[in-house]
């Protein structure tokens, strides 16, 4: 890690945060600005934001795992011992468990939701064949990974080709 990144990182964050009743140790907060979900963001580079948690479990991990599951449900922490590697579905089962709704997938450009053109959708495939990996597109487009699988997978915007 970057020195001055951790130096910038760790003066966002309350080591004296709450304690949930199923943790045994208490949640190191993120100070610094949140996302709409309670997640912290960081700036690691001009113009480039990340996710607070997701990036002290990869300085402890030594790289950078795909979704990362809160132990504490507490979306501002950034201890890395509340936090856990996960998998896409493990994080939306643990989502349903707990009675929180995942985000809606959109169906097609013509919805409402739809926050890509039908160029972009087609640019993405098209990268994704050539090799590009789904981060890269993700990071790219602004969006998270596991919405790229989708659309690379023709899970969603079926109808573009
Ligand atoms: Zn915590």
């Amino acid at each position: 890690m970057d020195q001055s990144i951790g130096v910038r990182f760790w003066a966002k964050v309350n080591c004296a945060g709450p304690r949930k009743p199923h943790m045994v140790t208490n949640c190191w907060e993120w100070q610094g600005c949140t996302n709409k979900d309670g997640y912290g963001r960081f700036r690691v580079a001009a113009g480039k934001l990340d996710r607070a948690h997701g990036l002290t479990l990869s300085w402890v991990l030594g790289y950078r795992p795909a979704y990362v599951m809160h132990l504490c449900d507490n979306p501002a922490c950034v201890r890395p011992s509340h936090l856990k590697e996960s998998t896409h579905s493990l994080n939306m089962r643990d989502a349903y468990a707990k009675g929180r709704r995942p985000e809606c997938i959109p169906q097609g450009t013509d919805s409402v939701h739809s926050r890509f053109t039908a160029e972009q959708i087609v640019d993405m495939r098209s990268k994704y064949s050539e090799g590009e990996t789904q981060a890269s597109i993700a990071s790219f487009y602004s969006t998270s990974q596991a919405h790229i699988s989708q659309i690379v997978r023709r899970k969603t915007y079926r109808n573009i080709q």
